[in-house]
């Protein structure tokens, strides 16, 4: 029997784990660095875990690569949970486990984990290839015949700081992790405003050129911007050398509609306070961006392994029989379920070309 080690037992790797599994063909280690499994997923869509999106395309994503564009479009959602037995449900666009709770989508992933070798606080520090792979780690030393890299990114703190060191180490290219759908800092600040949610429209400019507009909720905090449009425009923050955001937070009225109603009829009582007292426009209401609030309170990264190191079936070009998954690949996308999506959409292209490639030399 073949040895599959997975590295990272987070989404995409634990997707991996499944499709293999079924096979019952291989022996299969999982190495996990962190003391429990899935963490990233627990704390994914505010415990709900928002696992996909109607609305699929590559549009919601930061590559054109037409090899993605068939991974995101050829896999089901529906059908890859039903085999775990997880029921989904729909609100709107988004897709979530019918329970609504993040923990079901954990325990449906490692439910069929039987005569899976899952090893956990055991983080993979390099890699050798000899006769098989050599993974060297901090619990000792594993060989594998084949090697998947399901390591995500450092995004929040929940996935470790060493996600592609050993892929460096053996020169794969492999662009700077940097944070995208991340809170932003900035120069106006109202702590009157903390915790208070509004729909509108926010408009990132780089100093008077518009670079992008996100409609739906914001969120003022003591240090800035947050809410999902917000987040959804820190995507273009890494180059944006002047970054200036405007918010419309009344999109379906006009300036004459301002001038009729009661400024406390349209807004809640702080927000309406606040633009009296000091005589802002509520139709643009500017924030000059001072940064964001860093890496470990991102969603996602950009950055990860380039494309160009990866074959069809996500396969290093340089070293056969090492495979690159999830949010270890350069593929981030934007806010709605979709960051999800890609990891079990490639961790299953993974494990569907491993499985291929040994059904071809059974025969
Ligand atoms: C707070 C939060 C909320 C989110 N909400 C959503 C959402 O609702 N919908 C959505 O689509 N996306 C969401 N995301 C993004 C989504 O969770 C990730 O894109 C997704 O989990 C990536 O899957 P992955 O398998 O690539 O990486 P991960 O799920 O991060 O798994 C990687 C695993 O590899 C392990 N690892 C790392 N390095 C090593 C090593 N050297 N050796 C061994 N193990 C290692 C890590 O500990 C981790 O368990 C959210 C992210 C965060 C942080």
């Amino acid at each position: 029997m073949e040895t599959i080690a997975i590295i990272g037992a987070g989404a995409s790797g634990l997707a991996c784990m499944n499709i293999l599994n079924q096979t019952k063909q291989y022996d299969i280690l999982v190495l996990e660095q962190s003391l429990k499994s899935a963490r990233k997923i627990l704390a994914s869509g505010n415990g709900r875990c928002n696992v996909s999106n109607k609305n699929m395309d590559i549009s919601f994503y930061n590559t054109t690569s037409p090899l993605i564009q068939e991974i995101i479009s050829d896999f089901d959602i529906y059908h890859f949970f039903d085999c775990l037995s997880l029921k989904l449900r729909e609100e709107g666009d988004l897709i979530y486990p019918y329970s609504l709770s993040s923990l079901s989508v954990k325990n449906a992933l490692l439910k069929q984990a039987d005569g899976i070798s899952l090893i956990e606080q055991c983080e993979v520090i390099d890699i050798k290839k000899e006769k098989q792979y050599r993974l060297i780690t901090n619990q000792g030393v594993y060989f594998a015949d084949k090697v998947v890299i399901a390591t995500g990114s450092p995004a929040s703190d929940l996935s470790g700081n060493h996600n592609l060191d050993m892929l460096k180490k053996m020169k794969v290219a492999c662009l700077p992790f940097v944070e995208s759908l991340v809170q932003l800092k900035t120069k106006e600040v109202y702590k009157s405003l903390k915790g208070l949610r509004v729909k509108g429209i926010a408009k990132l400019y780089d100093h008077h050129t518009f670079i992008d507009q996100k409609k739906g909720e914001i969120l003022f905090t003591d240090y800035g911007l947050s809410g999902i449009c917000i987040m959804q425009l820190s995507r273009y923050l890494d180059h944006v050398k002047k970054p200036v955001i405007h918010l419309d937070l009344l999109p379906d009225l006009e300036k004459k509609d301002l001038d009729h109603y009661h400024e406390d009829g349209l807004f809640h009582e702080k927000l309406a306070k606040l633009l009296q007292e000091k005589q802002l426009y509520a139709k643009n209401l500017v924030f000059h961006v001072n940064g964001t609030m860093g890496i470990k309170k991102a969603q996602v990264c950009h950055g990860g392994v380039c494309l160009d190191e990866v074959d069809e079936s996500l396969q290093l070009k340089k070293y056969p029989g090492i495979y690159v998954c999830g949010e270890a690949l350069d593929v981030d996308g934007d806010c709605g379920g979709y960051n999800l999506h890609f990891a079990f959409a490639s961790g299953t292209h993974v494990a569907k070309h491993i499985i291929g490639e040994s059904y071809v030399k059974d025969k």
